[in-house]
């Protein structure tokens, strides 16, 4: 059982840690660099809204940072993940491959784009897509026909797989790439959490047909709300940004707009938020990962694994992770941890459990209820 001594000894080490006796949250933003120079700059120009130098210099400094060809800023991560469904081509009731451990983002957006999520398990390492179980249920509901993937079970087309990088860890994105492949079944990577993240290197989004990444106020960097479409594919990009302009075509003066789009361009005053906080992104991640080698240390020995760095994988430790023996010590923990003003948070509840989604299609999902009951995040904020 856990010991309420561990307990106490974990809420001094985070204070010790953030250097005060107030409330600790799980994540804050901080802005000490460029951010109100940038954004006082943006209103003088009075260029605050959809276009404007800041996105433009946004989206070329992302595209670097990442390692694509193109980064298309919108207005949220959620709405990022959305149209890179469409861009992909999936249309009303096709089905995607998700994982049900996730924040209910990434199930929305599958919502959005009018298809249906099929949730398969996670592995226990990674809390992330399980390449076995997708395998798995490929071997058993997949049917090729002219090419396309369908589920013979629905009856219905496999267009998209989403899969997420869970607090910033690598899923096993490769084998997951591979799989799909021999499908003929589109990747739009969930890395919302992962910026700054790299699997063999490469960084995490860039991956799939296309990725989707978060500037969420409480994700390592922010731009108030923000998020960003990243792929290599030159025409994908080009669409991507007639489609988030409400589709319209390029004219001086004329409104004409060739098919149904949406208004999620990100606004140049947040991309200037978002400039000046890219510009910190190397410091950010290198005291991340200072506060991710302490709690490392810190829990080596002790009665909770903290989720460290994979093989292959350098994490932004966005959100520091510890696994707890069961529900109830978890349970306990989140209890004298909140009572103390040291913000403690489970892991999401299974989207497949929530009654919107409770009938579609599902895996064995073991490994998923299994790190349900016993993942909790502990204070991760840049000091
Ligand atoms: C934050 C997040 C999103 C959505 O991003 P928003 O910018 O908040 O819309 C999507 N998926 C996951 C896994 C996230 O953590």
């Amino acid at each position: 059982m856990l010991k309420e001594g561990f307990i106490r000894n974990t809420i001094d080490f985070i204070r010790k840690e953030f250097n005060t006796s107030e409330f600790i949250p799980l994540h804050e933003p901080i802005f000490n660099g460029n951010e109100k120079k940038y954004i006082t700059e943006c209103i003088d120009s009075t260029f605050v809204s959809s276009v404007g130098k800041f996105v433009d210099e946004f989206e070329i400094k992302l595209a670097e940072f990442i390692g694509v060809k193109k980064a298309i800023v919108c207005v949220n991560g959620t709405n990022s993940l959305h149209l890179g469904l469409e861009l992909v081509g999936v249309k009303a009731n096709d089905e995607v491959l998700t994982q049900p451990l996730t924040f209910i983002a990434t199930t929305n957006a599958i919502t959005y784009a009018n298809a249906i999520p099929v949730f398969i398990d996670v592995d226990k390492d990674t809390m992330g897509l399980s390449p076995k179980s997708l395998q798995l249920f490929l071997d058993e509901n997949g049917e090729m026909r002219n090419g396309e993937c369908y589920n013979k079970t629905s009856g219905k087309r496999i267009k998209a797989c989403m899969p997420m990088h869970t607090f910033g860890h690598a899923c096993r994105i490769d084998e997951i790439a591979e799989i799909c492949s021999n499908y003929n079944i589109d990747i739009v990577e969930d890395a919302a959490e992962a910026l700054g993240s790299y699997y063999k290197g490469k960084h995490l989004g860039s991956f799939g047909k296309i990725g989707a990444i978060s500037f969420n106020g409480n994700k390592i960097m922010t731009t108030g709300g923000g998020g960003v479409l990243v792929t290599d594919d030159e025409e994908l990009a080009k669409r991507a940004k007639h489609l988030s302009t409400q589709a319209k075509v390029p004219h001086a003066w004329e409104y004409r707009h060739d098919e149904i789009g949406y208004n999620y361009r990100m606004p140049n005053i947040n991309a200037a938020l978002g400039l000046a906080q890219l510009e910190q992104m190397p410091k950010f991640i290198e005291r991340k990962r200072e506060l991710a080698n302490k709690y490392c240390e810190f829990f080596e020995n002790s009665p909770v694994k903290f989720f460290n760095d994979a093989d292959n994988e350098t994490s932004n430790y966005w959100l520091n992770a510890v696994l707890f023996d069961n529900f109830e010590e978890r349970n306990l923990f989140l209890e004298k941890t909140n009572n103390s003003g040291v913000m403690t948070r489970p892991i999401w509840q299974l989207v497949s459990t929530m009654p919107m989604f409770s009938n579609c299609q599902k895996t064995d999902l073991s490994n998923a209820t299994w790190l349900e009951e016993r993942v909790v995040n502990i204070p991760s904020s840049v000091k």
